[in-house]
């Protein structure tokens, strides 16, 4: 199966109602652990590259190594640039055979964004390249602290991203409603009325950024609001940190020859554990199915 960009990805997910995971992908490690949870549970699978980690990896290998897996496991997988704030990577991206473009527009004005959106939209769907967009801030910064909170301030204007869909023609709306990315500050309170909102204002699917701290239940009314791609990385950076903690704090695993590659091993595994866990919590377990 070729790449789907996310409208295709999506729309399945619109109509049986759940969400597709969008893991990010830093190595080989990474995306082999998310492929693995894929491959097991048969699930449709986004795979994050984000502008920001492009300074520790090298774009068109890393997306070589995806399109490769992708093709290899046979199942709906789109490959998504995340956070991308610039023309030049986003050209990048596209030259890379990304079948989806986020351009992140929310630190600019409104005026700004709407602009600058809409010339990611022409480009991109000359090619086929679904566009993601932002309206409102997500907390935190991908780059930042690891913990952040919220700003009520920032949060997605109903009326406004009706307005904002629109003049963009983008394919999906990245949504501010609580969530932060990194670990939550405190406990994650999300603002699920205006989300309800925002899906009446607009006919295209809701994005939710920041997926890790949040509870299950906190994704099950998210998803039941219209949120249907789903990001996911802290979580299993987190994991991934874990293992290697708990391996070098074992002394029997230190004195072997292959202690470097059993580490390897047990970190892609708990990365794989975290990312099947999120699956099923999204409810996109075995829907693969459902694509032809
Ligand atoms: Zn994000």
């Amino acid at each position: 199966m070729a790449l789907l960009n996310l409208t295709d990805i999506l729309a399945v997910a619109d109509k049986h109602n759940f969400a597709v995971g969008a893991f990010n992908a830093i190595d080989s490690n990474f995306i082999d652990a998310v492929f693995d949870a894929a491959n097991v549970n048969r699930s449709p699978v986004i795979i994050n590259v984000a502008e920001v980690h492009l300074p520790y990896i090298d774009i068109y290998a890393t997306a070589d190594y995806i399109k490769k897996k992708a093709a290899d496991s046979g199942l709906p997988v789109c490959l998504n640039l995340d956070h991308g704030f610039t023309f030049s990577t986003i050209e990048t991206a596209v030259q890379c055979g990304f079948s989806s473009i986020m351009f992140d527009g929310s630190g600019l004005s409104y005026e700004q964004n709407l602009a600058q959106t809409r010339k990611v939209v022409e480009l991109c769907h000359r090619y086929n390249i679904s566009v993601e967009g932002e309206l409102g801030a997500v907390g935190g910064d991908e780059g930042g602290a690891l913990e952040s909170a919220a700003d009520t301030a920032l949060y997605t204007p109903p009326e406004q991203a009706a307005d904002f869909v629109q003049s963009t023609g983008i394919d999906a709306l990245a949504v501010a409603i609580g969530n932060t990315h990194g670990k939550y500050k405190g406990v994650p309170k999300l603002d699920f009325a205006r989300l309800t909102q925002i899906d009446n204002a607009v006919p295209i699917p809701l994005v939710l950024h920041g997926g890790s701290g949040l509870s299950a239940e906190d994704f099950r009314n998210a998803i039941a609001r219209g949120i249907r791609k789903i990001n996911f990385f802290t979580g299993m950076s987190q994991a991934a940190l874990q293992s290697i903690e708990q391996d070098v704090a074992t002394t029997a695993l230190v004195h072997k020859y292959n202690y470097y590659l059993i580490m390897m091993e047990n970190m892609q595994r708990a990365i794989s554990t975290t990312v099947a866990q999120q699956m099923a919590i999204f409810n996109s377990i075995h829907k693969a199915e459902l694509y032809d």
